[in-house]
């Protein structure tokens, strides 16, 4: 059998263990640093030649679970996906991160779709997308059998459910995949996760033997808290002492330095505590997670290489001593936590140094332009569940597109509500710039156009003469910023897909737009100790080193007062 992985086309080399190692494709190809919520399972399933039902909410990452193991198994994996737009988008971009993918659908005329034919035959394609209809015709039936495949993904799987309201006629046809093709793992993924059509799903596609991944991605018996940094080390004794002596938990920190001190100092106080990083022997290591596994009441400190596919059911917190890189990977460690059901923490202290720390390493990388706003979005998005007014869990959560109705009630914003103020004006105001903007602008342009900047670049798209031109004054470009990365954080806006920065709004806008909803934005604790760090003549250098791209500077710079937002008439934008 041909074995290929897009590795080989970029570097010629023979193909490794590793390559086909599905945690390092996807680092290498798609640039993520953790699986999110049942991805990891899932693509394992695939991988081992299994078929899979997948339910998961929309934007959940449902795309990785097929295109992962479509490089890692030999042979071409065939997506069967609805829209023809959004094929084309998602093999756009595979073709981006160098990874070989083609589709076929009506849209190409004859000569196209032979060239597609000829490489699926020559094995040259990781992934073909194509039109349910095209891919039942006989001509493509038959070329599919002269061909290897690694897999089929049946996209939106709910197309096949009559009960659903996307029927497709041609979906129905996809139940002969399992006669004709016996040996070819299926996977079926959708976002409608009523029984009734997963039902439906899994008996028309005859996936009778495949397991069915199920995500909400709501872990409710784990507590998260977010505290403003003091002092670290003191807060961390004092919260395991008063709520986890004696328990296993997981200390992460970024640097070994840290990790190292940081088990020493739990040691001297009576833990037993030991240290995990990649500076020590295999032994050492092996060792002290094989303790941490077998012996009660271990406490592991340890930096993100930790924990890849331990699962020790009794961890009882999960303690960040630096803010991860993102929410997916504050998901993932804190994940490690209760996993079997019993209250368990997530505890995390976060301090202006960690943003500067991340924001260097991250400037600091290798990664081209793209990647580096990706990550810088990533990085804001996860300050802004630091910063949120409202149930940390509901952020967290409708960051994986999963919702959840009511506050949960049990994470420390819950409990203890921060100060806040009304932002419904700004918010307003924020919203309508987008809008009026044509919502394909990053945040610095917007806060031009609502403080009324006068630069080039807004005469010449003639933003200067709209209606949300300045209307922003009133407030500083770091309280702007500190807006909008609420809002981000709290599914309002959303920054766009492919990674260029320009926010969009969200289904969730419309209340607050026709002022039907107030909004409370969060005072953050944080900012005062930064105006304290700013007088200070011991500043770090690298204050003022690092460029003013993203959030951060706002945690930086002393705030203006935030009162007098009366009387301002809301900016409507919406018309029913
Ligand atoms: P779905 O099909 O479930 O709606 P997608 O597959 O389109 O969701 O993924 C939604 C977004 O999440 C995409 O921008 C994708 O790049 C991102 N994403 C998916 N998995 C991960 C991950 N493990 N780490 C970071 N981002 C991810
Ligand atoms: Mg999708």
């Amino acid at each position: 059998m041909q074995y290929h992985t897009p590795f080989e086309q970029l570097s010629d080399q023979r193909p490794s263990p590793l390559r086909s190692d599905p945690e390092k494709v996807l680092r290498d190809v798609f640039g993520y640093e953790a699986f999110r919520p049942l991805q990891g399972d899932i693509i394992a399933e695939v991988v081992a030649g299994r078929d899979a039902l997948v339910l998961m909410p929309t934007g959940g990452g449902k795309s990785l679970c097929y295109q992962v193991p479509a490089l890692v198994r030999p042979g071409t994996a065939i997506v069967i996906s609805p829209l023809i737009a959004l094929m084309q988008d998602q093999v756009a971009a595979l073709e981006e991160l160098g990874v070989k993918a083609a589709f076929l659908n009506s849209t190409m005329d004859f000569e196209q779709a032979r060239a597609t034919e000829q490489a699926l035959l020559t094995g040259e394609l990781d992934l073909l997308y194509c039109a349910p209809e095209r891919l039942t015709q006989p001509r493509t039936l038959d070329l599919l059998h002269k061909a290897t495949l690694s897999l089929f993904a049946i996209d939106e799987a709910h197309c096949v459910s009559q009960w659903g309201h996307d029927f497709r006629s041609d979906y129905l046809q996809l139940g002969l995949l399992a006669e004709e093709f016996p040996d070819v793992p299926r996977i079926a993924l959708t976002a409608t996760a009523d029984e009734r059509t997963r039902t439906e799903i899994a008996e028309r596609l005859s996936l009778n033997e495949a397991r069915h991944f199920v995500s909400g991605f709501d872990r409710p018996n784990i507590q998260y808290r977010i505290t403003a940094k003091t002092n670290a080390n003191k807060q961390l004794l004092d919260f395991i002492k008063a709520e986890h002596e004696g328990d296993c938990g997981i200390v992460y920190c970024l640097s070994r330095n840290k990790v190292e001190a940081t088990a020493r100092l739990l040691t001297d106080q009576g833990f037993t505590a030991l240290p995990y990083h990649a500076g020590l022997s295999p032994e050492d290591r092996a060792h002290h997670q094989d303790r941490f596994l077998r012996e009660d009441g271990i406490i592991i400190v340890a930096t993100i290489a930790f924990g890849m596919g331990i699962d020790k059911p009794d961890v009882r917190f999960v303690a960040h001593l630096d803010l991860p890189k993102s929410l997916e990977a504050y998901y993932q460690e804190t994940g490690r936590a209760g996993r079997d059901g019993k209250p368990s923490t997530a505890w995390m202290v976060y301090g202006l140094q960690d943003v500067i720390k991340l924001r260097q390493m991250l400037e600091a990388s290798q990664g081209n332009d793209h990647f580096k706003r990706v990550e810088r979005q990533k990085l804001d998005a996860m300050l802004g569940l630091c910063e949120v007014t409202k149930c940390r869990r509901q952020v967290l959560l409708s960051y994986f597109g999963d919702q959840l109705e009511e506050p949960c009630g049990n994470c420390d914003t819950c409990l203890t509500p921060p100060e806040t103020w009304d932002g419904t004006v700004a918010v307003q105001k924020a919203l309508s710039c987008v809008y009026r903007t044509g919502q394909r602008y990053g945040v610095t342009y917007l806060i031009d156009v609502l403080r009324g900047s006068d630069n080039e670049r807004l005469r010449q798209s003639g933003h200067h003469a709209i209606s949300t031109f300045g209307i922003g004054t009133d407030l500083s470009a770091n309280d702007w910023k500190s807006v909008f990365r609420q809002l981000v954080a709290n599914g309002f806006l959303r920054a766009d897909p492919e990674g260029f920065g320009s926010l969009q709004l969200t289904e969730q806008c419309r209340p607050l737009l026709k002022g039907e909803q107030a909004i409370r934005l969060r005072k953050d604790p944080v900012l005062k100790k930064v105006r304290y760090r700013a007088a200070s003549s011991r500043r770090s250098a690298a204050l003022d080193s690092i460029s003013d791209q993203t959030g951060w500077e706002a945690l930086r710079a002393c705030r203006k007062s935030l009162a007098e937002q009366q009387g301002v008439p809301p900016y409507v934008i919406f018309h029913d």
